[in-house]
């Protein structure tokens, strides 16, 4: 098999593009991809900063790395959850891939340890206040990134979503009709009010597959395993039967996800993603000052309640 562009031995075959690419074809078909989604969905420009969330997985050290040698300003954010050896390891590997990039490139990483402001890991946390634990972690998440992307004065936050991930969660908002959510799955959602970051996933047009042969051939240590409470869940069924029609019919997920975001995009622009409802009841947390809807915000009050149990 020989790489498409220049005809010497290709690593990847890509069938849904009905190509192949040696390595060096390979990351500029990557950049590419970045670099159009970036554009189509007005997601940042150069001297725009950018704060990555990053997991110690492939997807995210990825596109960390593909945004530095894209020439953008990228930083980013880790937050150890406290599962076990699982965290461990993730942990080690975001610390040595930012180690390496402090020094090529000057980027810089933030830290959040949940057990050290919830006085729990996340698991413990969830049982404590009787939720699930990928809601806890959810709320933790999405309230972090959003407050040092605010506090630290970053422009846009970007996250290491791909195409299997947009395709499977689309997938499972059209099979429960969940409309609201479908007119908010958009890879680029704009700082809709004082207060929320704009959210963005320049990783939308890339598969995991491909993510992965990006990671490996470019020398990339990540954690191999997902998080252990991502076991059983809906969104890996749905990955599951998107593989097996993705096999069968090759393109089929960018078909689904990319068609699905052609639609959108000519059933309303872009910005519209926060109805004029939600703008209006928004206010600051009373405690925090994070926009929500309610006096005092979903994750101050499940701070409140972790204290309250660990006081009594
Ligand atoms: S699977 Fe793990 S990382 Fe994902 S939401 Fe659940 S606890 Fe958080
Ligand atoms: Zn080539
Ligand atoms: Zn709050």
């Amino acid at each position: 098999m020989n790489c498409t562009k220049c005809k010497t031995k290709a690593v990847i075959g890509l069938p849904r593009h009905n190509a192949a690419f040696c390595k060096g074809c390979f990351n500029s078909f990557v950049h590419e991809q970045v670099a159009r989604a970036i554009k189509s969905e007005w997601m940042f420009g150069k001297d725009e900063r950018i704060l990555v969330a990053v997991s110690g997985g492939k997807d995210s050290l990825a596109l960390w790395d593909i945004l530095l040698k894209m020439g953008y300003r990228a930083d980013a954010l880790y937050v150890n959850l406290g599962i076990g050896t699982y965290s461990e390891q993730s942990y080690a590997k975001v610390m040595k891939f930012a180690d390496a990039v402090a020094i090529s490139h000057g980027a810089k990483l933030h830290l959040h340890t949940v057990e050290q402001e919830a006085g729990a890991g996340i698991k413990e946390l969830a049982m404590l206040i009787h939720r699930p634990t990928c809601s806890t972690c959810g709320t933790i998440k999405r309230y972090q990134f959003n407050r040092v992307a605010i506090e630290q004065q970053y422009d846009v936050m970007a996250t290491g979503h791909n195409l299997d991930d947009e395709a499977a969660r689309l997938l499972g908002n059209v099979l429960h009709w969940q409309e609201e959510y479908l007119d908010k799955q958009s890879p680029s959602l704009p700082a809709s009010v004082e207060g929320f970051a704009k959210k963005v996933k320049p990783l939308f047009r890339l598969s995991e597959r491909e993510l992965a042969a990006y990671a490996v051939l470019n020398r990339i240590d990540y954690i191999v395993e997902e998080c252990p409470m991502a076991k059983g869940s809906k969104m890996l069924q749905y990955k599951e039967v998107l593989n097996r029609l993705e096999t069968e019919s090759p393109g089929t997920k960018q078909t689904f996800y990319l068609g699905f975001l052609d639609k959108q995009s000519k059933k309303q622009p872009a910005a519209t993603t926060m109805t004029e409802k939600d703008r209006a009841v928004l206010h600051p947390c009373a405690s925090c000052s994070q926009p929500t809807t309610a006096d005092i915000c979903s994750y101050c009050k499940m701070m409140a309640r972790a204290k309250a149990h660990a006081a009594s």
